[in-house]
């Protein structure tokens, strides 16, 4: 086999709950995440020299060891002494620095990716512990799906999917880095979401019950620094979303919608004055193996 594509699904959190800061200076997260139907095309060819080539036309992708599908190949070469070349090519279409996990996503899916084409043979499980050194999303990323991440958001606990709706994601221009969200998070005042009512909610396929209980720590950071993204809110609920968050630590705001029409309604108004508006399903299935 010279080439093998892979799906890099994009994620959002349900609830994302800080606990406390840890003496490594991570911190400690209960999240709820979920892939959705938006996803990146990962193409993985075999060279016949022994690189890693990035190539992607988006200019916000870096092309080199700051690209986390190289560090994947990367990885997965130094662990496996594997002599081998590869070109990963990414087609974006996951939004960047947006809190849906793009990058983290793209290397998931290259670490399930070169174990297809160097014929590795680990496990998923295997791969989402290799993932966790790449980043804190990158484990959840290489089964999608429905779950509960705990730790530094390594430790995954499969759950069922919530109630299938419609996600309504619209990004403003601004991109938010993480890293700096989580500097600015006061752990003293925040508000914790009710991860055990949002779980419980969706087991028993309760809607409603997931819609009240949304909930994520980091959105009155973001919200503090970018305004902007209240607005987005706030037109969501107005056209009709059933219920409204901001993803990870943003600027991508969804709504979950139950009914096709408000769909409609609530992609259309906001396709007005955010320049990226995307209405796709929630996804159930966890990635397989093939
Ligand atoms: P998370 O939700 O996990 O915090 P995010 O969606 O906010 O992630 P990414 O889209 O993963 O953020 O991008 C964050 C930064 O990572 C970008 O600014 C970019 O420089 C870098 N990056 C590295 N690899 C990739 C990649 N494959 N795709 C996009 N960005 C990447």
């Amino acid at each position: 086999m010279f080439r093998v594509l892979e799906k890099a699904s994009a994620k959002i959190n349900l609830s994302l709950d800080v606990l406390y800061k840890r003496d490594d200076g991570y911190h400690e997260v209960e999240m709820v995440m979920t892939t959705v139907d938006l996803a990146d095309r990962i193409e993985l060819v075999e060279l016949s020299v022994d690189d890693i080539r990035i190539a992607s036309r988006n200019r916000y992708v870096p092309d080199d060891q700051r690209n986390l599908a190289y560090q994947a190949a990367r990885l997965l070469k130094d662990k496996f002494g594997i002599k081998k070349g590869v070109r990963i090519t990414i087609d974006k279409v996951i939004p960047v620095a947006a809190g849906l996990a793009g990058g983290s996503s793209d290397a998931a899916a290259t670490l399930r990716g070169l174990n297809r084409l160097w014929n590795l043979g680990l496990t998923l499980d295997e791969l989402a512990e290799l993932g966790a050194s790449i980043g804190s999303d990158v484990s959840f990323c290489v089964y999608g799906g429905t779950a509960i991440a705990r730790g530094r958001g390594e430790k995954i606990e499969h759950i069922p999917s919530p109630p299938s709706c419609w996600v309504v994601l619209a990004k403003p221009v601004i991109g938010v880095s993480t890293a700096d969200v989580y500097k600015n998070l006061v752990l003293d005042n925040i508000e914790h979401p009710n991860t055990t009512a949002i779980v419980k909610a969706i087991r028993e396929e309760d809607f409603e019950g997931v819609c009240n209980n949304l909930g994520n720590v980091l959105e009155t950071v973001t919200l503090n620094a970018h305004p902007e993204v209240l607005v987005i809110k706030e037109q969501m609920k107005k056209f009709g979303a059933d219920a409204v968050l901001m993803s990870g630590s943003g600027p991508t705001v969804f709504g979950l919608v139950s009914h096709d029409s408000r769909m409609h309604r609530v992609y259309n108004g906001l396709k007005g004055f955010c320049d990226q508006v995307f209405a796709v399903r929630l996804l159930g299935e966890r990635n397989e193996l093939d």
